[in-house]
């Protein structure tokens, strides 16, 4: 299972003038370099999914997502490598592909493109059963990943963080990747979630029914830091992340973590945090959402 070489997800220290040393230590997991297409988190969510489908002999894995979702590419290049088939359902008509779905069709995912309202089917194994009739033998993978094998699977981030980090700071979609952290690492360290949607709040109750029932504190979800909801950004936020890249060299995600690094920084100009605090910032890829602000960024 190694298309992915994880030694690339190095921790890269931020500066401490961008904090002003209001903590003790603020850093970077790079998971964004481990692979240019399969997004930092993504691989990890799909890993037990696809072996899971290969040791049990389905032959086609079906996902579905947006038009701009990083978990729809992902599946499809996986997929690819390990020869089997993908199938992708998509929200929404599209005359024009995206560059995001020209890119799973070119990694032979087959599209099926369903209205906004039928998509809102996606958890009904009827409905997808009926829609992919035409395939057998499919294995069926929520939209981000979000069952026991994505996870498991994101819980294998664990081998990343260490101990004595006190917080753990992750961009949440689905709450797929923060449940998986908070049921392996140690209880007392905190994770705190940014949500990047409007109401993101409502999360918590899928989150909290996931983790391990000892397991379920020490974690928080802001929804605070949406921009005016999922996809969308303001001239504020662009700029946060020009500056970011000036100062660190590490390009943030129009989608996810640079809200969580907004929020963040706003965090510990409130004074959030105490000065002994150690906190990591899973930088979770999803650099393909950066097309569509290509223009306005320095990177
Ligand atoms: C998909 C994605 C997330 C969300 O992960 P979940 O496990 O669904 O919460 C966070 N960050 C990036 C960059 C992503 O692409």
């Amino acid at each position: 299972m190694d298309i992915i070489d994880e030694r690339r997800a190095v921790i890269q220290p931020l500066n401490k003038f961008w904090y002003n040393n209001k903590v003790a230590a603020l850093d970077m997991l790079r998971l964004d370099l481990i692979h240019p297409v399969v997004s930092g988190n993504k691989w990890f969510k799909l890993r037990l999914n696809v072996a899971y489908a290969m040791d049990h002999g389905f032959k086609t894995i079906v996902t579905s997502g947006g038009g701009y979702s990083n978990h729809l590419i992902a599946t499809a290049f996986t997929a690819k490598k390990f020869g089997i088939r993908a199938v992708g359902i998509v929200r929404g008509k599209y005359n024009v592909l995206t560059p995001t779905l020209e890119a799973c069709r070119a990694e032979g995912m087959e599209l099926i493109f369903v209205t906004k309202e039928d998509y809102n089917n996606k958890h009904e194994p009827k409905w997808i059963k009926n829609i992919v009739a035409h395939f057998d033998e499919i294995f069926m993978i929520p939209e981000g990943g979000a069952n026991e094998w994505g996870r498991a699977g994101a819980g294998l981030l664990d081998r990343f963080i260490k101990d004595d980090y006190s917080h753990i700071a992750v961009a949440v979609g689905s709450g797929t990747t923060l449940i998986g952290i908070r049921n392996k690492i140690n209880d007392q360290q905190q994770i705190l979630g940014f949500a990047p949607m409007k109401k993101g709040a409502y999360l918590k109750a899928y989150i909290s029914d996931h983790i391990i029932p000892v397991k379920n504190k020490n974690w928080q979800l802001f929804d605070e830091w949406h921009f005016g909801g999922f996809g969308k950004w303001n001239n504020n936020l662009l700029n946060f992340m020009n500056d970011f890249y000036r100062e660190h060299k590490i390009p943030l995600d129009v989608v996810y973590t640079s809200k969580m690094m907004y929020g963040m920084s706003e965090m510990l100009a409130n004074n959030s945090f105490s000065s002994c605090d150690r906190i990591l910032c899973i930088h979770s890829g999803g650099l393909q959402g950066n097309v569509s602000v290509k223009d306005e960024l320095c990177f």
